[in-house]
């Protein structure tokens, strides 16, 4: 029987990066969005990836949404990747509340909202692997992000906490905190500020979505069983 994996926000940058891996290595995957109808449709198209939209920021979206992909793929999800997010930059003096509840509500409660719709099937099968996806930012902040850094350093914890609980139950949760990686999130950044990035990525690049993947892949394998409650930082060598 295949393996089953969701993954959030994954038609497009890293996360259809992650669903075209998951797919490619035999997981029967499905691949979540929010309001990019025609993109998701010619991401389907392409890799014959089932793809279903629901904003993550909202409990009860999650929980319909996690039990239409289940009869979709025909089972439990075994493989989650929380992947979605979004961001809204901004020096702290001058962001709005909106600003501040929307990349904590889509980034981290998101989280939550995924986590807790998955894990109840995942004890009972004694098996899963949760993949957070949080960012270099998360870890070292960056100006202009007090939101997105406190959602994303908010993952940490709670990737850590997760993993303590479901350690004796056959479930990984672990994080992956990406440096700059070439995606439409990247693309809108100022050239001038781009320029300025790369200076401090000692590999001289940003980095590729199936980068990314490489690692989801590795953390999802039944073989890496013994590693939860980690980070692993994919940037180039940036210095935290
Ligand atoms: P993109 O902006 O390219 O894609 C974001 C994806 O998230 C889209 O598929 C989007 O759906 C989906 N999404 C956004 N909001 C919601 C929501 N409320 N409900 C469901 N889906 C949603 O982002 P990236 O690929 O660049 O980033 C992916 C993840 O990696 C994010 O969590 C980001 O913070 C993190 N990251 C990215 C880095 C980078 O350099 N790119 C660096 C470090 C971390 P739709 O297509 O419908 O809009």
């Amino acid at each position: 029987m295949k393996r089953t994996a969701l993954v959030t926000g994954g038609t497009r940058g890293i996360g259809a990066g992650i669903s075209k891996a998951l797919s490619r290595a035999g997981y029967s995957v499905a691949a979540n969005y929010r309001s990019g109808d025609a993109n998701a449709e010619k991401f389907q198209n392409e890799t014959g990836i089932r793809v279903f939209s629901w904003d993550v920021s909202d409990y009860e979206s999650c929980e319909k949404g996690v039990a239409r992909v289940c009869e979709a793929l025909g089972g439990p999800i075994d493989v989650l990747v929380n992947n979605a997010g979004v961001t809204r930059d901004c020096m702290l003096h001058k962001m709005s509340r909106e600003n501040w509840t929307k990349v904590i509500e889509t980034n981290l409660n998101s989280v939550f909202n995924m986590c807790r719709s998955v894990i109840l099937s995942m004890r009972e099968k004694n098996f899963g692997r949760i993949v957070n996806i949080s960012s270099v930012n998360g870890l070292k902040g960056q100006l202009g992000q007090s939101n997105y850094s406190a959602a994303k350093a908010g993952i940490i914890g709670f990737t850590k906490a997760l993993a303590l609980e479901s350690a004796s139950k056959g479930i990984t949760v672990n994080a992956i905190a990406p440096g700059y990686v070439s995606t439409d999130m990247t693309d809108a950044i100022r050239e001038d500020v781009r320029e300025n990035i790369l200076k401090g990525i000692p590999v001289g690049r940003f980095g590729q979505v199936e980068e990314i993947a490489d690692a989801v892949l590795f953390l999802a394998d039944e073989k890496s069983s013994f590693i939860t409650g980690t980070v692993l930082s994919i940037n180039g060598g940036q210095y935290l």
